[in-house]
């Protein structure tokens, strides 16, 4: 585009462009790369969700001033002479610092996590040899009115008319509503609050069942509302009183280890809308798809969503995200301990059996996260073993721009801690990790008894009632070898399993 208009202005958005503002780790590369805005030669990024400052450019440009000028705009980053950075800007390493990896990057993504609120945020620096990337703070998140006011825009909902193809996600995505923005989750694997901000942010009630109404009229909807979510499900306002008027805590997770006292849990208003939405005519169900944070959930003193989710927004299973059992990892990923985890199971067995609804849970692992050492992976098969579950996918992770995790990879340090964090990046201890979520598998018979030995727990292999790795031809977990489909058994039901899934 560049090429093509050089003096037009040319200014970049979107989740990529916001994750990639400042120097970034890049995983298909292997390599530390500059701040997006000096590879694609724009002249202004515009992070996180960008409608108050796409106005507040127009403005700008309407009255003649020229992009290279507009330097004042919450939620921006543009690109300057060193002798240009604003005086009260915070600088981060350069960017020769940068390369070396270490202490540096981890240094330079704990100031940008810790400036990422826009009450608290300052104006930052990543200097480049003569010139310098220059982040604005944050822009404020919309008001209830403004989020209102953006959702009832004239939206074309449907795909860009250069697809010609059929587009699998689309009927989910169509009909699906939009209810809040913004996280105060801080799991260390997902670059939301660091595009959206941790400051959660909601649209009325009223907003959602007019758009629901536009939803009924058209042509292809079959009477099902596929989500009313966001980044996580159930969460609608500010963690406390304080994050939606003065911000976050720098330091702190509002979750985790412990929930925060300040926190405040109510889902009186998502019940509420809930309610309002199977009320309409033309709609049969009304799912639930986004995640929902059961820790969060468990809070609410007055314990009334789960039921109302279980009665009304489940399809037979729930499928929910603790990542991971062992301790170690849990802590490094910012996600509750496993006994929060077993202690909503219980409940939720014990909610679907007095509305006498068979349905289950599938929880989500996450393998070879920073921190996740063999003996953990061991532990977690360990619990897939005990509770007769084998994932049918697992995520192995990966590390995108703009999560703690990925500092953490790139670092080998936690940047919030500045200690150093095992990672798990070599090819072999990698796809160990993973098989080892699927120990079961014929395909991973080998190269999960290889991490057992490695790790010292021959114990594992053999024919006792513990074994991973059976050694009479019998499939670990119960199952026969010769059978293709992992046992599934829904965890919080019984004893028996199912085969194959849903
Ligand atoms: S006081 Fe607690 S709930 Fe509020 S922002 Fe800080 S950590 Fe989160």
């Amino acid at each position: 585009v560049r090429q093509a208009y050089k003096k037009m202005p040319l200014i970049i958005g979107g989740l990529e462009a916001s994750l990639r503002r400042m120097a970034h780790y890049d995983y298909w590369k292997d390599s530390l790369r500059r701040s997006v805005l000096l590879d694609s030669k724009a002249d202004l990024l515009v992070y996180g969700m960008g409608e108050a400052a796409i106005r507040k450019i127009a403005a700008a440009l309407d009255d003649g001033t020229a992009v290279s000028e507009i330097r004042d705009v919450p939620g921006t980053v543009y690109v300057c002479p060193a002798a240009e950075i604003p005086e009260k800007a915070l600088f981060l390493p350069d960017h020769e610092k940068l390369k070396t990896g270490g202490a540096a990057f981890a240094e330079s993504f704990r100031v940008q996590y810790e400036n990422a609120d826009p009450f608290t945020g300052r104006t930052m620096a990543e200097s480049y040899g003569g010139r310098a990337v220059v982040q604005n703070p944050p822009a404020p998140p919309l008001t209830r009115e403004e989020m209102d006011r953006v959702y009832a825009l004239p939206f074309a909902r449907g795909p860009h008319p250069s697809y010609s193809e059929k587009i699998p996600a689309m009927e989910e995505i169509q009909f699906s509503l939009v209810s809040n923005r913004g996280c105060f989750g801080s799991c260390a694997f997902c670059a939301l609050a660091f595009h959206q901000g941790r400051i959660v942010t909601s649209r009325s009630k009223e907003s959602l069942v007019d758009e629901a109404k536009i939803l009924v009229k058209d042509s292809d909807f079959k009477g099902y509302i596929h989500d009313v979510g966001g980044p996580t499900a159930n969460f609608r306002d500010p963690a406390c009183t304080k994050q939606g008027t003065k911000g976050s805590c720098p330091g702190k997770r509002c979750l985790t280890p412990e929930p925060c006292p300040s926190l405040k849990s109510d889902h009186s208003e998502y019940i509420e809308i809930l309610r309002e939405l199977r009320k309409l005519e033309g709609i049969k169900k009304v799912f639930i798809r986004s995640g929902i944070r059961f820790d969060y959930m468990m809070e609410d003193k007055k314990n009334d969503f789960l039921s109302e989710l279980c009665e009304h927004h489940v399809s037979g299973q729930l499928k929910v995200a603790p990542e991971h059992v062992s301790p170690d990892v849990l802590r490094v990923m910012g996600k509750p301990k496993r006994q929060v985890y077993d202690e909503f199971v219980r409940r939720y067995a014990e909610v679907n059996k007095k509305l006498g609804k068979k349905q289950y849970l599938v929880p989500y692992f996450i393998s070879g996260h920073p921190g996740a050492r063999l003996k953990d992976a061991i532990t977690m098969a360990e619990y897939l073993r005990d509770t007769c579950f084998i994932p049918e996918q697992v995520q192995d992770f990966y590390p995108t721009p703009g999560t703690l995790a990925t500092a953490m990879w790139f670092s080998g340090i936690d940047p919030m801690t500045g200690k150093k964090v095992h990672i798990p990046s070599g090819h072999e201890e990698k796809a160990m990790q993973r098989a080892l979520l699927q120990y079961n598998r014929p395909e991973n018979r080998e190269i999960v008894r290889k991490a057992l030995i490695k790790a010292g727990r021959q114990d594992l292999i053999g024919n006792g009632p513990k074994a991973l790795i059976r050694e009479d031809g019998r499939k670990a977990g119960g199952q026969h070898l010769s059978g293709r489909s992992p046992v599934r058994r829904p965890i919080g039901k019984g004893k028996k399993g199912r085969k194959g899934g849903r």
